[in-house]
């Protein structure tokens, strides 16, 4: 007899990007540039008091993120990681057996976090061309639903929902239920009629934005989301975060980074210039790799995706292969990018 759960049996579990000694990691969604000036030094002076618990309220922290968006700081709620907000906020919102709406494929978290919170998963295909189908996610809205999470821009296909689509859905979804913008990837939007879900929608307080420093803010091995909601929605939420998650050099890195925007902006448009140079090599042998707006992009391979993962790996590249769907890969410095076209012959 098992000591825990059952139904954990049947679940994937989250398989996170590999590193491989010696080898370029394109698996993670990472910015390959290191942490941004003054992280470094803002951490080691963090270090000195790790003998205190840190401040679980994340003051500083949360003023300066609700000041930089120009929003109160209590609509915001920080976390270990967005993937742990996204947690935190199916437990503040959803009963056992109430319904989660996502599109799939999507972050490979979401089934994971409805199962263990004992919502009801309910995904919702995307289009053929790899994009949310919005019209069908509308409509898989029933009683029980609590919870819609639109992936913009998508992870892994990097597909982004434009405005106008998102205001239609949007007047479409009941004022109970709630709307959680996943925008991981927002900084790496070039495309304007792509919504800032904050700036667009930021007044309706049924919607919730997730945003994470791991991404273009260069912090993912220390862990800091964040959320903006309405009071009441942020409250809530801050309610059932796990107590002190936010650790110390945690609050202190992002601090750091938060001042280091002009650069982080200049690493983002490196990147950006990377993706569509890239993308374009790449669409010349799979011309069906999808509109990206974010820091990686999805090769639709299908059976053909492990194969192809395993081809880059011996070419000492490594890219992130879901199982007979596609081949997500990060874009990297110039370099990695170049070592991977190489893999392609380009
Ligand atoms: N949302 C999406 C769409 C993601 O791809 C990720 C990271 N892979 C996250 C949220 C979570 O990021 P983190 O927990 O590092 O903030």
């Amino acid at each position: 007899m098992s000591l825990t759960r059952p139904d954990l049996d049947a679940l994937p579990a989250y398989v996170p990007g590999r590193s491989v000694p010696g080898a370029i990691k394109l698996a993670s969604n990472e910015v390959p540039y290191g942490p941004l000036p003054g992280v470094v030094e803002a951490v080691a002076e963090a270090v000195a008091g790790v003998h205190r618990y840190p401040d679980m309220g994340v003051v500083a922290l949360r003023d300066r993120i609700a000041s930089r968006l120009g929003v109160d700081a209590d609509r915001i709620a920080t976390g270990c990681g967005s993937v742990a907000l996204t947690e935190h906020l199916l437990r503040a919102a959803c009963l056992p057996g109430d319904e989660v709406v996502y599109p799939w494929r999507s972050f490979e978290a979401y089934p994971i976090i409805a199962a263990t919170t004992a919502a009801t998963s309910v995904r919702v295909p995307n289009t053929a061309e790899h994009a949310h189908d919005l019209d069908a996610m509308a409509a898989a809205i029933t009683d029980r639903t609590r919870l819609v999470i639109v992936c913009n821009p998508n992870n892994p296909t990097g597909t982004a929902v434009r405005r106008a689509d998102l205001d239609a859905f949007l007047d479409k979804v009941p004022s109970n239920v709630l709307v959680a913008l996943d925008e991981a990837y927002r900084e790496f939007v070039t495309d304007e009629t792509v919504p800032d879900g904050l700036a667009a929608y930021g007044d309706r307080p049924n919607v919730v934005v997730l945003r994470t420093l791991s991404k273009a803010w260069g912090l993912a091995g220390l862990r800091v989301g964040y959320l903006i909601g309405s009071p009441a929605v942020a409250a809530a939420v801050r309610k059932v975060v796990t107590p002190f998650s936010t650790s110390g050099a945690a609050q202190a890195a992002a601090l750091a980074a938060l001042s280091a925007e002009d650069e982080m902006l200049r690493r983002v448009s490196l990147v950006c210039a990377e993706r569509e140079r890239v993308v374009t090599a790449v669409r010349k042998v799979y011309p069906e790799v999808p509109e990206t707006q974010s820091n990686f992009f999805w090769l639709p391979l299908g059976d053909q995706s492990a194969q192809f993962a395993a081809r880059c790996e011996e070419a000492g590249v490594i890219v992130r292969s879901f199982q007979g769907d596609g081949v997500r890969v990060t874009i990297g410095t110039p370099e990695e990018n170049d070592q991977f076209l190489a893999v392609l012959g380009i």
